[in-house]
């Protein structure tokens, strides 16, 4: 397939920049899928790809996800994504970041970067040299640091709003929630479940993550690795891998509600229609993990981590609003969130080509913050 037929047949995005400088071994594609709503805001994966479609394929998917979640979180934000082609174990250099933060200078701020898979702080703080449009460095320099306990926060308010949605309150007390995954979102998530009076029911594949969370909190429930999707319990929340909704798991779910933090959550979109054929409360992603792309604009702004936990509390308004439209027009919520965003992008995208300039407001730059 040709490469504006795959830009065509992602998304339509506005714009792909490749990226190469021979000199430092660099090979990245930057991809702006929407700047309706604001800059285009998304990590820089660095990733062994077998093919450069391949990257290419990745980039214009990962950007398009960015565009809706920022658009369903309320945020003056667009949709973009980096890929760097390399190993990261082997193939990282000073020289190879600051060569890429000349092209991500080079868009003059209509996308701003930040970590992904592969990437580090100390990467970001090689782009941070070269372009003041990195966001995720140190917070010595200005930065919002780890940004898990706010997306963990968001997840805990997406909970909320889907035990109101199902059970018609907003306490957590008693209820059975299994956690699949104790990360860096999960361990933080299991923290607030705990403070809620919740009944935490716990999965990882690493032992050592169960065994320093049960050394905190003794009435953690372990349960197996393989068994925890399955439990017998009111919420599920992945907070691990993407695609555990699928053919093999759907039907042994017992959950009332799945809402976690884990991306891609639905193997295909398909899997949302089936769970709302069951009954089961789906709780879209993107809407709930939005806490930490919500941390990161406030760092834009200029940081406050009391800010930035503050945000998070929108995800218990964002997602009621998607239960809201789901009911309304007869639809899985994982639609409904696509037509939160969608409406969003619309409304505000033409509203600032009727007032050009007005809501075009600009970011204070983390450099700038920095050399005050
Ligand atoms: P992490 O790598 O810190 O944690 C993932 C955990 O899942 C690890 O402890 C790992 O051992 C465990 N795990 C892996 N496979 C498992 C399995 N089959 N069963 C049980 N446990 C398993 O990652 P994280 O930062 O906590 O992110 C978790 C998820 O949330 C990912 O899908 C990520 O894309 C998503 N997410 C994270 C953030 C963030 O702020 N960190 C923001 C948005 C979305």
């Amino acid at each position: 397939m040709g490469m504006f037929q795959e830009i065509i047949k992602y998304g339509n995005h506005e714009e792909v920049l490749y990226c190469h400088d021979p000199e430092v071994g660099l090979k990245a594609i930057i991809a702006l899928h929407n700047t309706a709503l604001g800059p285009a805001l998304g990590g820089t994966r660095m990733w062994n790809y077998a093919s450069e479609e391949e990257a290419l394929v990745d980039v214009l998917r990962l950007s398009k996800g960015m565009t809706y979640k920022a658009a369903a979180a309320g945020l003056n934000l667009g949709g973009g994504k980096a890929v760097i082609i390399g190993d990261p174990k082997k193939d990282k250099s000073e020289g190879l970041f600051r060569a890429f933060g000349h092209f991500v200078n080079s868009l003059n701020g209509k996308y701003i970067t930040a970590e992904d898979v592969g990437t580090c702080e100390q990467d970001m703080e090689y782009i941070f040299m070269e372009t003041p449009w990195v966001t995720g460095i140190p917070k010595d320099f200005g930065g919002s640091g780890d940004p898990s306990p706010y997306t963990a926060h968001g997840v805990l308010m997406g909970i909320k709003a889907s035990v109101n949605e199902k059970f018609k309150t907003d306490s957590l007390k008693g209820l059975r929630i299994a956690v699949q995954g104790l990360g860096n979102v999960g361990s933080n998530l299991v923290h607030y479940l705990i403070e809620e009076g919740a009944e935490v029911m716990i999965a990882d594949i690493d032992p050592d993550k169960i065994k320093n969370l049960k050394s905190k909190f003794p009435s953690l429930i372990e349960k197996k690795v393989d068994e925890i999707l399955f439990t017998d319990c009111d919420i599920l929340a992945p907070c691990a891998l993407g695609g555990v909704v699928n053919d093999q798991s759907i039907m042994k779910i017992k959950a009332k509600i799945i809402c976690g933090g884990a991306n891609n959550q639905l193997l295909e979109s398909r899997h949302g229609n089936a769970l709302q054929e069951l009954g089961i409360l789906y709780a879209p992603d993107y809407v709930v993990n939005a806490g930490g792309l919500m941390n990161v604009f406030v760092e834009l702004e200029g940081y406050s981590p009391q800010r930035a936990f503050d945000k998070t509390r929108k995800v218990y308004d964002n997602l009621t609003k998607v239960f809201e439209i789901a009911k309304r027009d007869q639809i899985g919520t994982h639609i409904a969130a696509d037509r939160l965003a969608e409406s969003r992008i619309q409304t505000i995208g033409k509203l600032k080509q009727r007032h050009p300039g007005k809501s075009n407001r600009s970011f204070t730059t983390l450099k700038e913050i920095y050399n005050r």
